[in-house]
């Protein structure tokens, strides 16, 4: 039997709160104290994984190393505890009920009529407990994605309630993240919505142990004596999270807090080892003085939407706090590029980030970026579509192949440069079919990469249908425009560089997904140097 302990995260009154940045501050904190933590996330929708997900829909959707296409919060728990994820991390409603069917088609569920009650709750809660049984780790927190009272959360919340029930109360606890509104015409912080998320929770047969409260202004203890009062809770275990510059703060603020003091206390844990988040106070305190700044342009098209390329977003943070740089990423929409005008939308960047994306809309502004990029020596890095772009624009600009394209954009196209991979042409679901996860990648030694790396062998994680179309070999590559990364088994192209130039890489692999607070990536730490470098010429 494991002593497993359980902490559920769940959300009132809005959405957007932020629950997967305290679950991971938490976890993070208990992590500084020797605990084995690992983080999962429960999503109600019935999509079976976010992968067919538009990023305007639900953010950007991340990959785990053994290939699951997940929520974007997995990445945080990646990024601040530098721990792997994995398919167990993420369940959806969809892949409950999926697997639910599949059991009752097999006649798993001999004659019984199959229910809510108890057979998605079952499901519910031997996934909440697969990584808990491993024994591997000391603590699982669960992110209940949604808000209490939403009808799709219900048989989760229901499961919770069953779980701790099961596991006693001294191995499981629930912290509800509420938000405590401000007022200004009454001048106010108002508790009111958070005594009616409690109470709805409540109603569900749970009384949350701790009370996470987002505000925009500090609470008084009057408040929270109050609140603690309403709520059923100590006055301890209202902890407030206000609003902060960044979300790698959140960890100090809930230390100052204590919520990892009420969590151990009410687990009836003590700390392995004092509290030492040494690496991580060094990783803010040099991305809170930077020495330099830069201005690297993120061109997609989904822009609009930060979240959309949240990992990115991310990786740049982490390099730019290593190279002591502040890093301003000016949006620059693809669709808003024309040849013409990419010159002047483009002065003034000090690198040129082309981002992972699909269809048709907006590539021809990806395609007048990389090549302004590639003339002008401006530091580039493309990103899956940014390096199958990369490609498209060289063999079109300096190989005479004028129609080149991908058969993505275009299916007829005379010169398909970009080519569905062979394992893909018979495949025609959509969810969970592209090359997903860890794939090998063998490096050109004497490149930017193999430098970067300080490497030949690398693995990196993969999120795509098309590839470089190996009969172009010989007609795309030369002295300057080389591969410098393929993968072993496949012969597939993973890296281009070009040579004729400070800093030029497009990979078809997502580096993103790796980087994190006390692993910067290696690509990233390389082209944010190559950036800093550019602007030393200015
Ligand atoms: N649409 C491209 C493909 O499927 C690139 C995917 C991506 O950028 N993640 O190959």
């Amino acid at each position: 039997m494991s002593n497993t302990k359980y902490i559920f995260v769940t959300g009132g009154v809005t959405s957007s709160l932020g629950k997967g940045i305290i679950a991971a501050s938490l976890a993070k904190l208990l992590q500084a104290q020797d605990f084995k933590v690992t983080i999962q996330k429960f999503d109600p929708y019935i999509n079976v994984d976010p992968g067919t997900l538009n990023p305007y829909e639900h953010g950007e959707c991340y990959v785990t190393e053994d290939g699951a296409e997940t929520d974007l919060d997995l990445g945080h728990y990646e990024r601040f505890l530098n721990i792997n994820t994995s398919q167990a991390n993420n369940v959806t409603t969809g892949r409950v009920y999926q697997s639910v069917i599949e059991k009752e088609r097999r006649g798993e569920f001999l004659g019984k009529t199959v229910q809510v009650i108890p057979h998605i709750t079952n499901e519910i809660k031997e996934r909440m407990q697969l990584l808990g049984k491993t024994g591997e780790y000391d603590m699982v927190i669960t992110e209940i994605g949604g808000t209490v009272g939403d009808i799709e959360s219900l048989p989760y919340i229901e499961s919770v309630r069953q779980l701790i029930w099961d596991l006693g109360k001294e191995n499981a606890l629930v912290i509800h993240l509420t938000l405590i509104p401000y007022l200004a015409a009454a001048g106010e912080l108002k508790t009111k919505p958070t005594q009616h998320s409690v109470k709805t929770l409540m109603e569900s047969g749970i009384s949350a142990d701790i009370i996470v409260c987002r505000t925009e202004h500090e609470l008084s203890g009057e408040l929270k004596e109050k609140l603690a009062l309403f709520c059923n809770v100590k006055r301890e275990a209202i902890i407030q999270s206000i609003d902060v510059d960044t979300i790698y703060d959140v960890p100090l603020k809930m230390l100052e807090e204590g919520l990892d003091k009420v969590v151990l206390q009410k687990l009836q844990l003590s700390p392995k080892k004092p509290l030492d988040l040494t690496s991580w106070n060094l990783f803010l305190e040099k991305f809170k003085n930077p020495k330099h700044k830069l201005k690297i342009g993120l061109v997609g098209k989904y822009v609009e939407l930060q979240d959309s390329y949240k990992s990115i977003v991310e990786s740049l943070i982490h390099a730019g706090a290593i190279n002591e740089t502040e890093i301003e990423i000016i949006s620059v929409h693809s669709e808003h590029l024309e040849e013409g005008t990419v010159a002047a939308q483009l002065k003034g960047l000090h690198g040129l980030i082309v981002a992972p994306g699909f269809g048709e809309r907006g590539i021809e502004g990806k395609i007048s970026a990389i090549a302004y990029a590639r003339e002008n020596k401006l530091p580039f890095f493309g990103i899956c579509l940014g390096m199958q772009m990369a490609v498209i624009e060289y063999a079109r600009n300096q190989k005479g192949l004028q129609d080149a394209n991908s058969t993505e954009m275009d299916p007829n196209c005379k010169h398909a440069v970009i080519d569905l991979m062979e394992s893909q042409k018979s495949i025609l679901n959509k969810g969970g079919t592209m090359r997903l996860g860890a794939w090998d990648c063998d490096l050109q030694p004497n490149t930017i990469v193999a430098q970067a790396y300080q490497s030949n062998k690398i693995s990196e994680r993969h999120r795509h249908r098309y590839e470089f179309n190996n009969a172009y070999l010989a007609q795309v590559f030369d002295e300057q425009f080389i591969i410098a990364g393929t993968n072993p088994e496949t012969g597939l192209v993973e890296i281009i560089e070009y040579k004729n130039h400070p800093w030029f890489v497009g990979v078809q692999f997502h580096p993103e997904y790796k980087s994190t607070v006390s692993n910067p990536h290696p690509l990233f730490l390389a082209f944010v140097k190559a950036s800093l470098t550019q602007k030393a010429k200015e």
